[in-house]
């Protein structure tokens, strides 16, 4: 039988995730796969299912939460999908992602901080897991925490009790060269983890940079077209 092209391209990233961990001196499994499933259909989420695959990404609550539903109603396998929200969240969103999402990559601002707090107050047996965006542009007015100011909010957000920090997260840079990215990163999470020893995940990498990003430390790869093909 043949393989579908979905499932070559996933065992094609898999291949090379195994690879560049090994050539790391990573072991596999210190590594999660999180396929970003983002302007795909529901089908394509049922046949990752199918072919074992349990964490997807999502960048648009009004997108994610209809996704997450249907799949829901519709997945046969009787893996329980988890779903990562991975792009900028307004805050009147907060509310519905929470419905659906159990770990948000992109904590980037301290208003974002507060809503999340505010909404998880109103079910206290509801925890969420969060990295904190980095901005690594030096641009303040750009998206994320900028690197000097990442301890001061990373404070903060410890003191959430329904929040569970796992690290940072950042998206490398357009110019060709994503190693300068991932080592502002791995010295970022280096400094996190003085503060507080468990947030030491690091999710970076993703469709054209995740064998550098795993030569830097990368836990948590988002990964999309390479994948899921373009739309
Ligand atoms: C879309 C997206 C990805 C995946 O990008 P690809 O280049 O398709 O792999 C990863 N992270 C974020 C934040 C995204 O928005």
């Amino acid at each position: 039988m043949t393989q579908t092209a979905l499932a070559e391209r996933l065992s094609e990233v898999c291949t090379r995730i195994a690879s560049a961990s090994l050539a790391a001196n990573r072991q596999r499994d210190e590594v999660q796969l999180i396929v970003v499933t983002k302007n795909h259909s529901v089908d394509l989420v049922l046949e990752l299912l199918e072919l074992g695959e349990s964490n997807f990404g999502e960048n648009k609550d009004q997108e994610a939460s209809a996704k997450a539903e249907l799949v829901r109603l519709t997945n046969q396998t009787g893996i329980n999908p988890t779903w990562h929200f991975v792009g900028q969240l307004q805050s009147n969103k907060v509310k519905s992602m929470l419905g659906y999402s159990s770990v948000l990559h992109s904590l980037d601002r301290p208003s974002l901080l507060q809503e999340l707090v505010k909404q998880l107050a109103k079910s206290p047996e509801h925890s969420l897991d969060v990295f904190i965006e980095l901005n690594l542009t030096q641009d303040p007015g750009r998206g994320g925490i900028l690197p000097d100011h990442l301890i001061a909010f990373a404070e903060n957000v410890l003191e959430a009790e329904q929040l569970n920090l796992l690290g940072v997260m950042g998206v490398a840079g357009l110019d060709g060269e994503p190693a300068k990215y991932f080592e502002t990163i791995a010295k970022s999470s280096a400094e996190l983890v003085t503060l507080a020893p468990l947030a030491k995940f690091i999710s970076a990498g993703m469709s054209g940079d995740y064998e550098e990003a795993i030569r830097h430390g990368a836990t948590h790869l988002r990964i999309g077209t390479a994948i899921t093909g373009n739309r």
